[in-house]
């Protein structure tokens, strides 16, 4: 090889060995960049595992938050459920406790004394059955009920042969009961209709009271409830049962004191219907004059009404205060000449020891008794049921 072959083959070598030096390099930068790129990679994924690692943690976190949630939901829930519940519980219990408990007068005084007598009698005589019938008279039973009442048991106590005193006692709470009226002791209400509850009574009784519980029972069973306040002859018991409507849930029409109460009876109605309301239940005055004007006024209430339901049936009820005894029978026979009355309620029986009312009632105008009151708050309203009250007085 000469000089300048050896000199070009050498640059040539040379020139051959550059590019593989270059791509040594490149290599070298590649491999280097591989690295830094696997590096990223290892980084990436590493922030990529802890951002789903936090994901996870999160979701688990939000979970746990949402099963707590729903946990202290359930506890709150049930013990909402379970509040309920022994509300409940305690209402019924109430109920019956408190039904005994507010007749304890009558059940102490006529009732109590009925049973002390029986069972210290020795034999059973004339003399017993006389004396039965001081007992019962004196507690507002009345005579015609009385000799009804004592003519029976004497009855029955000769079918049954019994010979023991003590037996009488049964058996007579049986006759009581029996005498008591057991049809149609409900207030009427129809679904889907406007139900119409007229009441009516003497000043004092308890009919604006009565009307306020009637309305809380009533709208707590889901029914749209109107009052008409037709008593308009006091300004104050107007303000009275608007009272009672505001405390009951229910809505009232009113007008001015002195005005026409036919005319509030009228605009009860329309209301009522107008609102579709399920019940209107309508106050009225008791105080007036004589026997004539009362007389004229509910005929014209009466009248209002009847025209404006047509041939449906509408309640009418006398409010008698059990605490009068014999001269609310007096009521009772005046109001029915005037009335179409459809039942009674009987109020204030908390207060009274006599009671005998209840029995006389049923013998004198032939109407049941709906409700009865049994004091002054707005859940002291019972429905009248002849056993159960039967049950608390004498037990
Ligand atoms: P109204 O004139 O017939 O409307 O009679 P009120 O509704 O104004 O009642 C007259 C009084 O009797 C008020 O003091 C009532 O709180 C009371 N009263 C009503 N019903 C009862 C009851 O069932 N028991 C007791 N103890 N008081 C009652
Ligand atoms: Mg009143």
């Amino acid at each position: 090889m000469g000089f300048l072959s050896k000199l070009f083959g050498r640059k040539k070598d040379e020139e051959k060995k550059e590019p593989l030096k270059i791509a040594e390099v490149e290599i070298d930068e590649i491999l280097e960049k591989n690295e830094e790129i696997s590096e990223e990679v290892k980084e990436k994924k590493e922030t990529v595992q802890e951002s789903i690692e936090k994901k996870v943690e999160k979701v688990e976190a939000k979970k746990e938050i949402e099963d707590d949630i729903k946990s202290e939901a359930i506890v709150e829930k049930n013990s909402e459920e379970a509040q309920v519940i022994k509300e409940v519980k305690e209402e019924k219990k109430g109920f019956f406790a408190s039904l005994k408990d507010k007749l304890f007068k009558s059940r102490e005084g006529l009732f109590g004394t009925l049973k002390s007598f029986i069972l210290g009698r020795s034999v059973i005589d004339d003399e017993m059955y006389e004396e039965l019938e001081d007992i019962l008279i004196q507690s507002d039973i009345g005579m015609d009920m009385t000799v009804k009442i004592v003519k029976e048991l004497e009855k029955e106590v000769k079918r049954r042969g019994v010979k023991d005193p003590k037996e009488v006692y049964p058996v007579l709470r049986e006759v009581m009961e029996g005498f008591l009226i057991k049809e149609n002791n409900e207030i009427h209400i129809e679904d889907g209709k406007l139900n119409v509850i007229l009441v009516v009574g003497v000043n004092g009784v308890g009919k604006t009271t009565t009307i306020g519980k009637l309305a809380s029972k009533y709208v707590k069973e889901g029914k749209k409830v109107i009052l008409g306040a037709g008593d308009t002859f006091r300004a104050a018991a107007i303000e009275q049962l608007e009272e009672w409507a505001n405390r009951a849930g229910a809505e009232i029409v009113k007008s001015t004191q002195g005005s026409d109460p036919g005319a509030v009876v009228f605009d009860t109605l329309v209301a009522a219907q107008s609102r579709g309301a399920d019940i209107a239940i309508i106050d009225t005055a008791g105080r007036l004059h004589n026997k004539n004007n009362l007389m004229k006024e509910l005929e014209k209430i009466h009248n209002i009404i009847k025209k404006k339901l047509g041939e449906q049936k509408y309640e009418s009820i006398l409010v008698i205060d059990g605490t009068t005894g014999q001269n609310a029978l007096n009521q009772a026979k005046v109001f029915n000449e005037v009335t179409e009355l459809t039942g009674f309620i009987i109020t204030k029986l908390d207060g009274t020891a006599k009671g005998g009312i209840v029995f006389s009632i049923s013998e004198e105008i032939k109407k049941p008794i709906k409700f009865i009151g049994v004091g002054e708050k707005i859940e002291d309203l019972r429905e009248f049921n002849a056993n159960e009250y039967i049950q608390a007085i004498f037990d």
